[in-house]
C-alpha cells in the first residue's frame, strides 16, 4: 500500500497516555485508542475536523474509555478486536484483516499480537504501526493475559515488518524503559546514544515518539531477547534462561520489580 500524506500526531492524556490523530488531505480524521473524550473533543473542535473512524487496540479503559461520548458526537465506524469487554466495536478486525478508511485514503492491515491482553491487536499500514501497549519504545507491555512465548511471538510478528515502519505506541514511558534498557545492556552504543536523545527532547518538552523499528530492533531489550548480551544479562536474572522466550520472561520479571 503506498504511502499517502496521512499527518499523524499526539493527542496527550491522562499521565502519560497518547491518543493518535490521523488526518488526511480533508477535514476528515481518525483516533487511536481514544481513553478519554475531552482532549479529542477540545482538539478536533479547535482544527474543524470530523471524527470518522476510531482504532483501539484492546480493551483497557485508558485506551477505550472515550469512545461512548465520541459516539454520541460524532458519526464514526470503531475498528477493534474480538472482545466482549469492548460492546462498542463495529468492525471486528482479525488477523490479516485489511481495514478501509475511505475518508483519509487510507488502509491498515490487522495484526494479532496478544500477551499485555489476550484480544491485543497492532494496525500496521502508510508506513506506520499503531501498537498500543504491545510495543513500546525500549519496552513491550505487561503480560496481563499472556504469556512470554505469547509476547515473543507478537514481537516477532511486528519485527517482520519493514525496518523504516514508525512505531506509534500509546504511552510516553520511554525515559524508565531507557533506564532498564541500560542496566540490561549498558555496553550498547546505540541505546547510550538514544538516552542522550531522550533526554535532549524531554528537556525540550517533545515527545520521544514515533520510533523506527529499525532503532527499536538495535536499542529495545524485548525485540532483543536473542543477542548474546541480551541472553547473558537475563542469566543474571535467571541462570536457566536461553535465547528467545526463557529471557522475555527473565527481563519482563526482572523489569516488573526493577
Ligand atoms: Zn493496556
Amino acid at each position: 500500500m503506498p504511502g499517502t500524506d496521512l499527518n499523524i500526531t499526539a493527542i496527550p492524556a491522562f499521565d502519560d497516555n497518547y491518543i493518535w490523530l490521523l488526518q488526511g488531505a480533508g477535514k476528515n480524521c481518525a483516533v487511536v485508542d481514544p481513553g478519554d473524550e475531552d482532549p479529542v473533543i477540545e482538539l478536533l473542535e479547535k482544527e474543524g475536523l470530523e471524527l470518522s473512524y476510531i482504532l483501539l487496540t484492546h480493551h483497557h479503559p485508558d485506551h477505550t474509555g472515550g469512545v461512548p461520548a465520541l459516539l454520541e458526537r460524532y458519526q464514526a465506524t470503531v475498528f477493534g478486536p474480538i472482545d466482549e469487554r469492548i460492546p462498542f466495536v463495529h468492525q471486528v478486525c482479525r488477523e490479516g484483516d485489511t481495514i478501509e478508511l475511505p475518508a483519509l485514503g487510507a488502509q491498515f492491515r490487522v495484526l494479532e499480537v496478544p500477551a499485555h491482553t489476550r484480544s491485543h491487536i497492532a494496525f500496521y499500514g502508510e508506513n506506520s504501526l499503531f501498537s498500543g501497549d504491545t510495543l513500546f519504545s525500549l519496552g513491550c507491555g505487561r503480560f496481563f493475559e499472556g504469556t512470554a512465548a505469547d509476547m515473543q511471538k507478537s514481537l516477532d510478528k511486528l519485527a517482520t515488518l519493514p525496518g523504516d515502519t514508525k512505531n506509534y505506541c500509546a504511552h510516553e514511558y520511554t525515559r524508565a524503559n531507557c533506564t532498564f534498557a541500560l542496566e540490561v545492556e549498558p555496553d550498547n552504543p546505540e541505546l547510550q546514544a538514544r538516552s542522550r536523545e531522550i533526554d535532549s527532547l524531554r528537556a525540550a518538552g517533545k515527545i520521544t515518539l514515533p520510533t523506527s523499528l529499525d532503532e527499536e530492533m538495535a536499542t529495545n531489550p524485548f525485540l532483543r531477547t536473542r543477542k548474546t548480551s541480551v541472553v547473558n544479562a537475563a542469566r543474571k536474572f535467571d541462570p536457566k534462561a536461553a535465547a528467545g522466550i526463557s529471557t522475555m520472561a527473565a527481563i519482563r520479571a526482572w523489569k516488573d520489580r526493577f
